[in-house]
């Protein structure tokens, strides 16, 4: 790879050295793919050797482009949680698809600006293709369905409060809060994630208008304990407007009463929005989707592509079927921007993100390659691989804490509630290499938690996982 140039001439090689380098990269990558599985999922930071390599880098004297993608490879594989290992049982981070890495690199390649549709056609009719059949699948009305992609969960959620806020007060948008008769509030359960502390910061309606409605064992919100809250809040002066039921949630993948939810919200004229940001990958299988029965009475929903639907991160989405108000929320025309094009929709006027990556690509050839069935079919087979593991466990003398359909097991020692317990045989797990688990508290309660993300995931690694849990318990006693 001589000939690759360094200097401003490496913005545009020639033809054959750029396929020399590309081949280089392709190869790399199949070999990380073939050799991660035998590595450690969590390798060991050595955080001075880690600062000292990269301030290498100081951008005087060119670096030969094999040598830095080698070195950043190397950086990388022991400097990264390998999500992309059969043995991470983690926070929702998927192995990627293969078609998602090729998409994110078509993506990059031919950059297409999706802030106006007449930038990038292509790439907006795909997205805007993809949100109809997302939201097809969870239940919305063929003909309804709007809504944009986003960098993920937590800019799809604000995108929710500030469409339920647009709605809801439609001063809100020129005037501002202080033009509203009292203090807007939202309601989500204790176990839903917690983003919506920092919307709730960010919007101004402030942080103490989050009412964390407590769950008890059950993990869900109750819609009884949610009814008393609003009422008490009514009856103070403040101003409900919103109820966000989680599909999936972050700590136990528990799914909230949806039907029970939906009722109440139309009984007391509220918003509701359903946070399927892991869970609404389960509306893609059959057999799972009457889990999320309800969800399509939500005004908006949102679905995290770079979740259970495994492609690369970011790629979340909000959907509604309130396309006028999330038209209203996000309008604005300048003078500099192209002129929109009639019977298109410009997303950068239905978005919080301006200039935008083309961030449906990677979902559109997963999709297309696997088919809906091939989804459908790996979907079930975690939660196949979730239900072997919960037997397994019990089978251990573990307690299986959590009820939910999706793959995410939590389990408890029951000789040992302490959470320093079930943290340090999480820290034990790790350390030891072959798996990625984490200590969670639900309710109060210390457990351990697994959820089944990767597609490479055997039921070879189930059983070293029950296999390695047993032995850390074995060895803290
Ligand atoms: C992950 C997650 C989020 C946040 O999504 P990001 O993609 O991390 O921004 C929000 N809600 C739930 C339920 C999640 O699991």
């Amino acid at each position: 790879m001589d000939h690759f140039p360094t200097g401003r001439a490496s913005f545009a090689p020639p033809p054959d050295a750029a396929l020399e380098l590309w081949r280089h990269v392709t190869e790399l990558l199949e070999d990380e793919r073939e050799r991660v599985p035998d590595r450690s999922v969590t390798p060991p930071v050595d955080v001075p050797a880690l600062r000292a390599a990269v301030a290498g880098y100081d951008f005087g004297a060119p670096v030969r482009a094999e040598t830095a993608v080698d070195e950043v490879a190397a950086l990388l594989r022991t400097g990264t949680v390998h999500t992309t290992h059969p043995g991470y049982f983690g926070l929702f981070n998927p192995t990627p698809t293969h078609l998602g890495v090729v998409g994110d690199a078509l993506t990059a390649a031919f950059n297409p600006q999706l802030a106006a549709w007449s930038h990038a056609p292509a790439a907006a009719e795909i997205e805007a293709h993809l949100l109809r059949f997302l939201g097809g699948r969870l239940g919305y009305p063929a003909g309804s369905v709007a809504g944009s992609f986003t960098s993920g969960g937590a800019e799809a959620n604000l995108t929710a409060v500030l469409l339920a806020l647009t709605r809801t007060w439609p001063e809100y948008g020129t005037e501002g809060l202080r033009a509203l008769p009292g203090r807007p509030v939202l309601y989500a359960s204790a176990e839903s994630h917690l983003a919506w502390l920092k919307i709730a910061h960010g919007t101004g309606i402030g942080r103490d208008a989050v009412r964390l409605v407590p769950t008890g064992p059950s993990l869900k919100l109750d819609p009884a304990a949610l009814a008393a809250r609003i009422e008490a809040d009514r009856a103070a002066g403040d101003l409900p407007f919103l109820v966000v039921a989680t599909a999936g949630t972050t700590g136990a993948g528990v799914i909230d009463p949806l039907p029970e939810l939906a009722d109440l919200c139309a009984d007391l004229g509220l918003r509701f929005h359903v946070d399927a940001a892991y869970g609404g990958a389960a509306a893609l299988s059959d057999r799972l989707r009457p889990a999320l029965a309800g969800i399509e009475r939500a005004d908006s929903i949102t679905v995290d592509a770079h979740k259970w639907l495994s492609v690369p991160m970011g790629a979340g989405a909000l959907l509604t079927t309130d396309a006028e108000g999330l038209a209203e929320t996000f309008r604005v025309t300048t003078s500099y921007m192209p002129a929109d094009v009639h019977g298109t929709v410009d997303p950068y006027t239905t978005s919080q993100q301006w200039s935008r990556r083309f961030t449906g690509l990677k979902l559109f050839l997963s999709l297309a390659v696997a088919g809906r069935d091939g989804y459908a079919e790996q979907i079930d087979h975690d939660a196949d691989l979730a239900d072997a593991l919960r037997a397994g466990l019990s089978d251990a003398g573990w307690d299986v804490v959590n009820d939910t359909p999706l793959p995410v097991v939590c389990f408890a020692d029951p000789a040992n509630p302490a959470w320093e317990h079930h943290a340090a045989l999480a820290r034990t797990v790790v350390e030891g290499g072959g798996a990625w688990i984490s200590p969670v508290k639900l309710a109060g309660r210390a457990a351990l938690r697994a959820c089944v993300i990767s597609h490479r995931t055997t039921p070879a690694h189930i059983d070293a996982l029950i296999q390695t849990v047993n032995a850390a318990r074995g060895q803290s006693t």
